[in-house]
């Protein structure tokens, strides 16, 4: 009994399913007698912590990650990034490995540093460099090197002005990746293969605008407007490859851990909270900077945000922060104003905003880890969020950290090869591949 799951971060149910789905061969070829359909992410629908949200069945607020970075215990300016170590969950893998099954896993996010399962694992786009020490076994990491002559890329730049170089290691990345993949599933014993590519995401953010005619910043007639269309054809190349590989009664699963969409632009949150009084500086920047001890005055702050996919939001405590003037029995009522006011923030002409803005507990039953006091997405995620100062405006046309055209959207893609495995939520992977393997659906 096999199962094989593609992950094709970010790919869309408007691309996969719609625009490209005449010109796309092998991939439709999996659903064709099969189930296809789009599917919900998490909250938050970014790659960190949705992947780890399919293989636990956990929600973001349970696996106590809500997002690549986190905020050190109350401190300003202290963070940490979420590696494997930070996931406490059992994944499906851990599942089938107790029962004796073996699993291949191959740059899912975030499985850097391995650890040890029934199988084997190439870690993800969170690793350092082939230098590192990247499977598991330890000893698979020259044969996964050999495969493409000492070489591996786990990610590229992809917010970068440099388009052509971006896309010849983009094919190049996605190249290597699926090599290794091919060398795995031809010579290693497997129940469950799991490989993320991370290349749709990369060639969405990187040139969405040039092939969305809707994009504040498309141009017509522009030389790199069917990018994002040929890496989906590379990518329905190398999965007819993959196919070939498998044999006639092995459950195949493609699922991505989110969508996108185009980007409108940035809403400065620290811009926003600093003209209403919520944020204090001691001196106004000169330049863009990101918040810093120099240039707050946290002495006289009640708040101040993290940009991203979404506004993380943190209230300045009496007694918990280290210069808190929030007095604790004003606490609920203060969140409550601040989320008041973000969620009827409009955009720059004055337009109206479908925006979410909700403490942790409003949107999760179990809130465990450090989770910021207030979330805030802004417009239906189609404005990202600027954390950076310095603009001298609250609105700007393209994100503060590099050129990046696209936005995640709440649902991304899910098929099968097996019309009974039917899913509507990200979370319900983990036991829909047990179900695969005929196994009870735990918990
Ligand atoms: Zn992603």
């Amino acid at each position: 009994m096999r199962v094989f799951v593609l992950g094709l971060d970010c790919a869309t149910p408007q691309l996969l399913f719609e625009k490209f789905k005449n010109d796309l061969e092998n991939l439709p070829a999996i659903w064709s007698g099969g189930y296809h359909g789009k599917i919900r992410s998490v909250t938050p629908p970014i790659t960190i912590p949705a992947w780890m949200c399919m293989a636990t069945g956990k929600t973001p607020g349970e696996l106590g990650i809500y997002g690549f970075r986190h905020r050190k215990g109350y401190s300003y300016l202290d963070y940490w990034i979420t590696t494997y170590s930070k996931i406490k969950e059992k994944t499906v893998w851990d599942i089938l490995g107790e029962k004796g099954m073996k699993s291949v896993i191959v740059g899912f996010p975030p499985t850097y540093p391995p650890r040890k399962l029934n199988g084997y694992m190439v870690s993800d786009f969170v690793t350092p460099d082939i230098q590192s020490r990247f499977t598991y076994p330890p000893e698979l990491r020259e044969e996964v090197l050999s495969v493409n002559n000492g070489e591996y890329i786990f990610d590229i730049v992809y917010r970068t002005e440099q388009k052509d170089k971006m896309k010849r290691e983009l094919w190049k990345m996605t190249d290597m990746q699926f090599k290794v993949v091919e060398h795995l599933m031809k010579t290693k014993e497997w129940n469950l293969f799991w490989y993320v590519n991370i290349g749709i995401d990369r060639v969405h953010h990187a040139f969405w605008r040039y092939m969305d005619k809707e994009h504040h910043l498309y141009e017509e007639g522009n030389p790199y407007e069917n990018v994002i269309y040929e890496y989906y054809k590379y990518v329905d190349e190398w999965t007819g490859r993959i196919l070939s590989h498998l044999k006639d009664d092995d459950t195949v699963i493609v699922v991505s851990d989110h969508g996108a969409k185009r980007m409108k632009g940035a809403f400065c949150i620290n811009e926003y909270l600093i003209e209403k009084g919520y944020l204090k500086l001691k001196k106004y920047p000169d330049s863009v900077t990101d918040l810093n001890n120099e240039i707050v005055d946290w002495k006289n702050t009640y708040a101040w945000g993290w940009g991203g996919y979404y506004s993380r939001v943190f209230l300045n405590v009496e007694g918990r922060e280290r210069m808190g003037i929030i007095k604790p029995e004003e606490y609920e009522d203060f969140a409550r104003e601040l989320i008041k006011e973000l969620q009827n923030v409009r955009g720059p002409e004055g337009e109206e905003w479908k925006s979410m803005v909700a403490l942790p507990e409003e949107i999760y039953s179990t809130v465990n880890g450090e989770p910021p006091d207030i979330m805030a997405f802004f417009d239906d995620l189609y404005w990202r969020a600027a954390g950076t100062v310095g603009h001298n405006r609250m609105y700007l046309e393209e994100n503060d950290k590099g050129p990046d055209d696209a936005v995640h959207d709440w649902y991304g893609i899910y098929a099968s090869s097996d019309k009974e495995l039917v899913a509507e939520n990200i979370t319900e992977i983990r036991d829909i591949i047990l179900r695969a393997f005929g196994m009870e659906v735990i918990e």
